[in-house]
């Protein structure tokens, strides 16, 4: 039985990652700073350690086949875009010390997570983006804070792998989405947040939306996220990959999607003074199915509809839905 650790367990993809290992049939240890928020976790070990300390870090990967490394310091663009020393010194400690880690526990592989958000801003200025393709990463010009983390992470993965440490997988993921993750408080994205919107409004009302929503994305269903990453953890590629979908939406598009799901007509009202992030930003997924010989299934239409279910019946269950409102 292979053994595997996911740091960030607590968190949304890490949680249905460790479901997922479960079910192919690994041993799995969690590691996190809180447990999973919506449901208990099917790990078989899970213990809260802060994983920016070395110590702990050893303690995660001892007896360890697999490292699955997701926890960081992250949330929405309102928070990554306010808070850059923050979060990139929490991360840098944790990927730093993740690794070393893990190479000195002789650990088999370390899966990284990375994001779209390492691409150059240059690239992603209009909303009719040309996909990115895992080599436009340089010159570079992250998202500043979080973005220049996570491509300082990838090299420092790509150092252990050159110099025979250590093996590492990297997947950039584009936008993740799906039930059980972050849905209110600041740290959730787009499609939590305009889920709720949408849960909490009459027919008829009207939304708020950050940007002018013609803004545009792809987005990822969780499940497809985490069969990615697993795909990717048993190839042999070890640069960094694309994990995402090349369906490119704007968000007042997302809106609308989310709105028929829901049955309702809603007004759209634009607050230019919120943070957007760049203008447009798709994944060219050529090289995804050349190594994979796969890509994300889910459409965002089914991905989108389960996403808004989940949110709208947990807000009931809460007993914040305002009387009068179906969902
Ligand atoms: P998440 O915030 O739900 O999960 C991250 C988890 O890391 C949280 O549970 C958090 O408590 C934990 N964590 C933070 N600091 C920690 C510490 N010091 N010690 C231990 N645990 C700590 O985020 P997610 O959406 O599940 O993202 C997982 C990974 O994927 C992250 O690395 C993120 O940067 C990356 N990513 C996510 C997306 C997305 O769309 N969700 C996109 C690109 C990249």
């Amino acid at each position: 039985m292979k053994r595997a650790v996911v740091a960030g367990a607590g968190g949304f993809i890490g949680h249905h990652l460790v479901g997922y290992l479960k079910a192919q049939g690994y041993w799995v240890r969690g590691v996190d700073l809180k447990e999973p928020e919506y449901e208990p976790t099917t790990a078989d070990e899970f213990e809260l350690r802060d994983l920016r300390e070395y110590e702990h870090c050893l303690w995660a990967t001892e007896g360890i086949d697999e490292v699955y490394q997701l926890a960081a310091d992250m949330g929405g663009i309102g928070y990554i875009t306010g808070n850059h020393a923050e979060v990139a010194r929490n991360n840098v400690l944790i990927n730093a010390h993740m690794l070393e880690a893990a190479y000195r526990n002789g650990v088999g592989r370390h899966f990284y997570s990375s994001s779209a958000c390492i691409y150059p801003m240059y690239r992603q200025l209009d909303p009719d983006v040309t996909p990115l393709k895992e080599d436009d990463a340089y010159p570079a010009e992250p998202e500043e804070g979080y973005g220049w983390e996570k491509l300082y992470a990838e090299k420092l993965c790509q150092y252990y792998t050159e110099e025979g440490r250590l093996e590492t997988r990297v997947a950039r993921f584009h936008n993740i989405y799906g039930p059980l993750g972050t849905y209110e408080g600041g740290r959730e994205k787009a499609p939590a947040a305009i889920s709720r919107k949408v849960a909490l409004a009459h027919d008829g009302d009207e939304i708020e939306i950050w940007g002018d929503g013609q803004q545009t994305r792809s987005f990822t269903y969780v499940d497809d996220c985490v069969e990615g990453i697993h795909r990717l953890m048993l190839s042999d590629h070890a640069m960094p990959l694309n994990l995402g979908t090349d369906r490119l939406i704007t968000v007042d598009g997302l809106v609308d999607l989310v709105s028929d799901v829901a049955g309702k007509q809603l007004v759209k009202v634009h607050d230019t003074s919120k943070p957007q992030g760049v203008r447009g930003r798709n994944s060219d997924n050529t090289r995804l199915r050349e190594v994979l010989g796969w890509e994300p299934q889910v459409s965002l239409e089914d991905g989108m509809k389960t996403t808004y279910d989940w949110i709208a019946s947990e807000l009931t269950r809460a007993g914040r839905v305002p009387a009068g409102i179906e969902s």
